[in-house]
């Protein structure tokens, strides 16, 4: 029996209304409140039961914090942007309720993805005898549980993870992205980095490629070496960690857009003047590309998320390819969304419920590899997304 808030209304925030109004036994109280009241209002119209709605600018700490006194939620569940994780992470402190969001801060100016920011709560929120959930996403999110998973019931210690995010989907536009395109735009460009003997190691944007072949017949796409924020939490966590690798897939056609966006200027996200103002061509380029919200309907495919974790069991070598698959338009059947909006908000409602329902307790900041597994991808395949778990190499 808990009240909560979600503030965003894009793509995830749907979602996590979606799935949180079906929880009526948890989630007894919803509240979806943004910067734009309207997409709220659409999206409660599409709910089962009537939630309330509210406009909020979560940049403003004051703003939040009204609104959190008036709403009184136990949880706040962030599905903004990354820029609004420290401001909002600071309403709920000056208010005294827990918090949950599904990427790592971000400051606006330059594309680093780094725990250091939130981790720097850890005092502040053990103090106030709270506790902040970050990164209860797909990934981050699953893949960082699908690791403790592994650990707890496969192997004896992990010694490499290769994450491989795989979208086998298409929604027949020129070029879309499936969740915010400022967002997706900064982590797709960014340097690659992988973790292997202790340090970090950089390569040029998307320069190093594979082929992986997905399971139960979906076909082969090439996948490329990307940094992605769940593997400074997991090296932190997981002792004796050797090498830990992201991937993610991408379309010949993505990234030919890419490249051309890149090479006119399109993608930078420092100030230029134009016509008397200042503009960021990324920002102004997210304003022109469609609303990841509405690929929903056109989306056809499946998405292919996974890990393969290498170690020890026994003190003999062993691998295990844990994975989920899901269905976009199962997705938009169910919740109105495609499959990215949904791999992302499913977990959402799951770290929430799990939070509300006291089988995930703490006081403090927290990555979801401090928790047990078990309970997490219980509920979460109860909810919509059931793992897999092959034993054997299926990626080199
Ligand atoms: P969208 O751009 O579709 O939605 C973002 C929402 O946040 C919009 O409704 C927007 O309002 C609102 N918003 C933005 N700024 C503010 C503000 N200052 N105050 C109040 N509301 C604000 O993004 P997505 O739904 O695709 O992504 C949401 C989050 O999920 C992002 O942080 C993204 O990085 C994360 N994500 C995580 C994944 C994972 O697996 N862990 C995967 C995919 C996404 P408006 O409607 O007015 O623009």
């Amino acid at each position: 029996m808990a009240s909560v808030l979600i503030i965003g209304a894009g793509g995830v925030g749907s979602v996590v209304a979606h799935k949180c109004a079906q929880v009526p036994e948890v989630f007894t109280d919803i509240c979806l409140a943004s910067r734009t009241r309207a997409r709220c209002d659409a999206i409660a119209r599409q709910l089962p039961r009537p939630i309330r709605t509210a406009q909020v600018d979560a940049d403003n700490v004051a703003e939040t914090s009204a609104l959190i006194r008036d709403v009184k939620p136990q949880l706040l569940i962030n599905v903004a942007l990354p820029y609004q994780d420290l401001n909002l992470m600071e309403a709920c402190l000056a208010t005294g309720v827990d918090y949950l969001d599904t990427a790592n801060y971000e400051p606006v100016d330059s594309a680093k993805f780094e725990y250091h920011w939130q981790w720097a709560y850890q005092e502040r929120f053990k103090q106030a005898g709270l506790m902040a959930l970050l990164g209860s996403g797909f990934d981050p999110g699953v893949t960082s549980v699908y690791c403790t998973y592994v650990l707890k019931h496969y192997l004896d210690r992990i010694e490499t993870i290769d994450i491989i995010d795989c979208n086998a989907g298409s929604h027949g536009l020129p070029f879309a992205t499936n969740f915010n395109p400022e967002i997706n735009i900064r982590e797709v460009s960014a340097r690659g980095r992988y973790f292997e003997d202790g340090d970090w190691v950089e390569t040029d944007p998307l320069s190093v490629r594979r082929r992986f072949n997905m399971p139960e017949g979906l076909g082969s796409l090439n996948v490329y070496l990307m940094y992605h924020e769940e593997l400074e939490s997991l090296v932190r966590h997981i002792p004796g960690l050797k090498r830990a690798r992201f991937w993610m897939s991408f379309s010949d056609n993505y990234l030919k857009h890419l490249e051309v966006l890149r090479n006119v200027g399109m993608t930078r996200i420092d100030p230029v003047a134009f016509q008397g103002r200042e503009i960021v061509p990324l920002q102004f380029l997210k304003a022109l590309l469609p609303d990841p919200a509405s690929l929903g309907p056109l989306t056809k495919g499946k998405t292919c998320i996974g890990c393969q974790i290498r170690g020890r069991k026994d003190g003999r070598p062993r691998t295990i390819y844990i994975y989920n698959i899901c269905d976009h338009e199962a997705c938009y059947r169910e919740v109105k969304s495609q499959a990215i909006s949904y791999t992302t908000g499913v977990p959402a409602m799951v770290g929430a419920k799990l939070m509300l329902t006291g089988k995930w307790r703490g006081t403090g900041v927290f990555n979801m590899e401090q928790f047990d597994p078990d309970p997490f991808l219980a509920a979460l395949g109860e909810h919509g997304l059931p793992s897999q778990v092959f034993e054997g190499t299926v990626f080199r």
